[in-house]
């Protein structure tokens, strides 16, 4: 409390610290002599410089206010968690064992959200950034034993998969370089043998049954089976692509390279969606692809059934061929997302995926984010562009109920920024980003590396939103796809 007279006004000058109050006091510094508007203007000067990096122009201002609020969310997370000590040097109070240590320390950010397409955007526009985050985990590894896969601030048990691995992975094959990927990957190595002893949902849950059968059964009393199994094949797949880069010995990855097609375990010949098996193999009888079953996370198999990010062909094939998967993806839109949900017990996933009354599209959560770019694998890009903008349209904007369901640490924003963009990594770890449709008529990117990528779509409207045809760097371009 400050006594004061009437119209006084009090400027406090306030710094925290998760090391000590005398780093606290060292971390007020930085203030130099900056008054309260100095501060203000230096907050803005920064984020203009930053939201700057890509440049939008368009008629509809609704659509700027909703990308660069989306741009902004995506860049708020994950959270630096170290400070700069009284020599200059990076030091970071360890979560994970309680020491203060020197180097980067980051949190905040559950992987199973962001490895789809937040951490992909800051390899695309802020590698540098995801360097020092690269560090960090090297650091969880040292202090814990584990790489995180939901850290708040340390391990949290909360969602499943290995998805550290495509954080990993991603950076690593996207170019970004100067940390220790030679620990991150005896990291990687360690924790798909291994589940941490208090948090199980750091390391791999349900390994020996996924070694052992390829798939974790659902009568072996790992839930989430289905998630799981599908995550940790995809999750192979990319460490298999990290050991490739690291010239590991072949004998060494081919287990990950087998792995990876282990989503085929959990396919229902029948159903033609991914369902839960047993230990004897069977799939169940009453197996409902509509139902938010325990095999599941926060969703059902139409949600997860596309959870095969590194082999579409793959998935198409075991579907029946493009045009049965096609008609797969378009049944998503169809099937009633409501039937029957109310007599269970309502998660708030649930009730957003009624409220967007996209039948089975559930874009309030992450598992389904990336289905509509699949259209592309079975050569249907125009229904691709069709879905992309009318998500954008339909479940963005940019008003205080502007997001469809949770925001999860910039993953759901993120989606929108590459969408918005007209190109979506798809599948973190390959060095490809399908493409959609833009949304403005003019945009232009500064890379860290100096380059400038613009993207013109002249005749682009809320009606036009098909691509008829694509010239890059002025020459006619013929895949639906661009490279890192
Ligand atoms: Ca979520």
């Amino acid at each position: 409390g400050f006594s004061t007279s009437h119209d006084e006004q009090v400027h406090a000058r306030v710094a925290s610290s998760f090391i000590s109050e005398e780093q606290a006091l060292i971390n007020l510094e930085e203030l130099g002599d900056a008054d309260f508007d100095n501060v203000v203007d230096k907050g803005k000067q920064r984020w203009n410089e930053i939201l700057g990096r890509i440049e939008v122009e368009d008629d509809n201002f609704d659509n700027l206010r909703t990308f660069y609020s989306s741009f902004y969310r995506s860049i708020l997370f994950p959270r630096n968690f170290s400070e700069v000590d009284g020599a200059g040097k990076i030091v970071h109070y360890s979560p994970y064992n309680g020491k203060v240590l020197p180097g980067y320390m980051f949190t905040d950010t559950g992987f199973w959200d962001t490895f789809r397409s937040l951490f992909p955007f800051l390899n695309f526009l802020f590698p540098s950034e995801n360097v020092k985050m690269q560090e960090g985990l090297v650091n969880a590894y040292k202090e814990s034993g584990f790489l995180p896969e939901w850290a708040s601030p340390g391990h949290r048990d909360i969602m499943v998969g290995n998805n550290s691995a495509s954080v990993v992975a991603d950076a690593y094959l996207k170019g970004l370089r100067g940390y220790d990927i030679e620990t991150l990957w005896e990291a990687l190595k360690h924790g798909v043998n291994n589940v941490h002893p208090e948090v199980s949902a750091t390391g791999r849950k349900g390994y020996e049954y996924y070694n052992k059968y390829n798939y974790i059964p659902n009568d072996a009393g790992v839930d989430q089976n289905v998630a799981r199994t599908l995550e940790y094949a995809y999750n192979d797949w990319t460490i298999y692509r990290l050991g490739k880069a690291l010239n590991k010995p072949q004998r060494e990855i081919d287990v990950y390279a087998k792995r990876a097609t282990n989503y085929k375990q959990l396919y229902h010949p029948k159903r033609k969606l991914m369902a839960g098996r047993a230990t004897d193999g069977s799939f169940s009888n009453s197996f409902n692809p509509t139902d938010w079953s325990r095999d599941f996370t926060e969703g059902n198999s139409w949600h997860y059934s596309w959870s095969v990010f590194h082999d579409p062909q793959g998935l198409i094939q075991l579907m029946g061929g493009r045009k049965q998967f096609s008609k797969l993806l378009d049944s998503v839109f169809i099937i009633p997302g409501s039937k029957g949900m109310e007599s269970r017990s309502m998660i708030h996933e649930m009730r957003e995926m009624q409220v967007m009354d996209m039948g089975q599209y559930a874009h309030g959560n992450q598992p389904i984010q990336h289905m509509v770019y699949l259209y592309n694998y079975a050569g249907e890009p125009w229904k691709t562009q069709y879905w992309a903008r009318e998500i954008m349209d339909k479940l963005y904007a940019p008003t205080p109920d502007g997001y469809c369901g949770d925001e999860d640490n910039g993953q759901t924003s993120a989606w929108y920024v590459f969408s918005a963009l007209g190109f979506y990594p798809l599948c973190p770890g390959s060095n490809e980003y399908v493409l959609g449709s833009p949304l403005f008529k003019s945009v232009k990117i500064e890379l860290e590396n100096g380059k400038e990528i613009s993207i013109n779509a002249d005749n682009n409207s809320n009606e036009n939103r098909y691509v008829a045809e694509v010239t890059l760097n002025g020459k006619k371009y013929t895949k639906n796809y661009l490279t890192h």
